[in-house]
C-alpha cells in the first residue's frame, strides 16, 4: 500500500437540499445520532427505542397493524422487503407513472419471474403472468384505468405508488383501495413519497395489505436509517403459508427484532441483525418530530408552502404539471426549453440541489422538504430565479417578491 491510497478527510458540503429527496435532516436528528452512545443492539435502551419507534410508526401512519416497522437502508431496501411477497409465478397488476413506479415494475417483474423468463432477459424480465399498465409521465393512476386493469386481468396482487415522485404525481389511493377489494386482489402501495407529508390512514385502505416508505423523504431521517413497512395480517397470512425467499428482507423475520413475534408484540425484540444504536436513536428523534408537528398540521403547512413556490415559478412564465405538496415539476418557458440541465447543473454548482426528472421528458423539480418557512420558500424562489435570469429569463423579481410577500401576509392576516 502506498500513502497515495489514502485520501484526504472528505469534507462535504452544506447544500441547501431543494429536490425530490433528500430532505435537509432536521438538527435534531443529526443530535441524536451523533449523541447516541455504543451500545450495543441487544442493550436495553436500544431495544426499548426499536419498540418506541414501532408504536410512533404506526401513529404516524394511522394503522393498528402489527407488523409497522423499519427496515434498515433506502427507500427501496423497504420496498425490496415488501414485494418479496410476491413468488414466481404469482400473477400481478402493477400500474407505472414515472421513474419510481417504474422501477418498482422492475422489481416486480424480478420477481414474479420464473427460472425460464430470468435466463431469457436476467436484467430486465418480462414475465407473461406480470401486466405493468403504463400512465404517461405527469399524469396520474386514475379510477377508471385501476378498475379496468383489475377486472380484466383479476390478479393476485397489485401495485401503485401512492406519489410518483418521477412525474410529481399523487394517483388515487382511494379507487385502488375499492378496486383491490372489488376484484379480490391484494393491494401493495410505494408510500415513499407520502409518509409524513399527506394527512392519511393506511387502516382506512383495506384494500391494501402492504406499504413501504423510505427514511429520507417525509420521515426526513437521511443518517441511514430506516425505512418503514407496514403489513396487515392478511398480508402476513399470505408470506406464513407460501414464505419468502430472503432472511434479510423477511417480512416476518426483520420484523423481530422490533419485537414483533409470532405476529403480536413482545416485551422486546430478538436478534434479527445487528441494529445501530446510532440509527434507531435518529429515527426516534425523527418520528418525535413528526408527531409533534401532528399529521394534519404537517400536511396543511405543505399544502400552503407548495402552493407559495408553484405561484413564484408560475411568475416566472415556467408550467407546474406536478401535484404532489412537498414537490413542483415544471416545464421552463419556451425560451428556455431543452436547457434544463443546464440550469439545473448551475444551480447544484452553487449548493442549491434542485433536479432535472430522472426519466423522459426532461422537467426540472424543485422540492420544499423541511424548508416550510416563507424565508427557506423565499430563498429557494430567488436562488431559482437568479439561475433562470443567468440564462437569459426575463425574471422580473420585484414582481415575484411582492407576490410572495403578499400570500405570507394574507395567510397571517387570516389566522
Ligand atoms: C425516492 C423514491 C424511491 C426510492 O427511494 P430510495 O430511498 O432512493 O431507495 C422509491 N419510490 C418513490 C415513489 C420515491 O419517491
Amino acid at each position: 500500500m502506498t500513502s497515495k491510497t489514502i485520501f484526504p478527510a472528505l469534507e462535504i458540503p452544506e447544500t441547501l437540499a431543494a429536490g425530490p429527496g433528500p430532505g435537509n435532516t432536521d438538527a435534531r436528528v443529526l443530535a441524536a445520532f451523533a449523541n447516541a452512545g455504543l451500545a450495543d443492539h441487544m442493550q436495553a435502551d436500544v431495544l426499548r427505542g426499536m419498540v418506541e419507534c414501532k408504536q410512533m410508526l404506526r401513529a404516524v401512519w394511522g394503522t393498528e397493524n402489527v407488523h409497522t416497522y423499519g427496515v434498515g437502508g433506502t427507500g427501496f431496501s423497504g420496498l425490496d422487503c415488501m414485494l418479496n411477497a410476491i413468488l414466481p409465478g404469482d400473477t400481478v397488476v402493477a400500474f407505472a407513472n414515472g421513474t419510481f413506479s417504474g422501477i418498482d415494475c422492475l422489481t416486480i417483474r424480478m420477481k414474479a419471474a420464473s427460472r425460464a423468463d430470468l435466463a431469457a432477459s436476467p436484467l430486465d424480465p418480462k414475465p407473461a403472468n406480470v401486466t405493468v399498465v403504463t400512465v404517461p409521465h405527469g399524469q396520474s393512476v386514475g379510477a377508471e384505468v385501476i378498475d379496468k386493469a383489475l377486472a380484466d386481468k383479476k390478479p393476485k396482487w397489485a401495485f401503485m405508488a401512492h406519489w410518483e415522485t418521477g412525474s410529481g404525481r399523487i394517483n388515487d389511493i382511494r379507487a385502488f383501495s375499492d378496486a383491490c377489494l372489488k376484484h379480490g386482489a391484494l393491494g401493495l402501495v410505494d408510500a415513499v413519497s407520502s409518509l409524513g407529508i399527506e394527512d392519511f390512514a393506511i387502516d382506512d385502505y383495506p384494500g391494501v395489505v402492504g406499504w413501504a416508505s423510505c427514511p429520507q423523504k417525509g420521515v426526513l431521517c437521511l443518517p441511514l436509517t430506516y425505512a418503514p413497512v407496514s403489513f396487515s395480517d392478511r398480508y402476513i397470512a399470505e408470506v406464513k403459508a407460501s414464505g419468502c425467499p430472503s432472511y434479510v428482507h423477511h417480512p416476518i423475520l426483520e420484523a423481530r427484532h422490533w419485537g414483533i413475534i409470532d405476529g403480536k408484540d413482545a416485551a422486546a425484540g430478538a436478534y434479527h441483525r445487528t441494529h445501530s444504536g446510532y440509527a434507531v436513536a435518529a429515527f426516534h428523534e425523527a418520528l418525535r418530530i413528526t408527531l409533534q408537528h401532528g399529521r394534519a398540521q404537517k400536511a396543511r403547512d405543505y399544502a400552503f408552502h407548495e402552493h407559495a413556490l408553484r405561484e413564484a415559478v408560475a411568475a416566472m412564465g415556467c408550467t407546474v404539471t406536478s401535484n404532489m405538496t412537498s414537490l413542483v415539476v415544471l416545464n421552463l418557458p419556451a425560451a428556455l426549453a431543452g436547457r434544463e440541465k443546464e440550469l439545473v447543473q448551475n444551480c447544484r454548482a452553487r449548493g442549491f440541489g434542485i433536479w432535472p426528472t430522472l426519466s423522459e421528458p426532461v422537467q426540472v423539480r424543485i422540492g420544499i422538504l423541511n424548508q416550510l418557512s416563507q424565508t427557506a420558500i423565499t430563498e429557494i424562489v430567488s436562488r431559482f430565479a437568479a439561475a433562470m435570469a443567468e440564462l437569459g429569463a426575463n425574471v422580473d423579481m420585484v414582481a415575484i417578491q411582492d407576490q410572495l410577500n403578499r400570500y405570507y401576509q394574507t395567510a397571517l392576516a387570516a389566522e
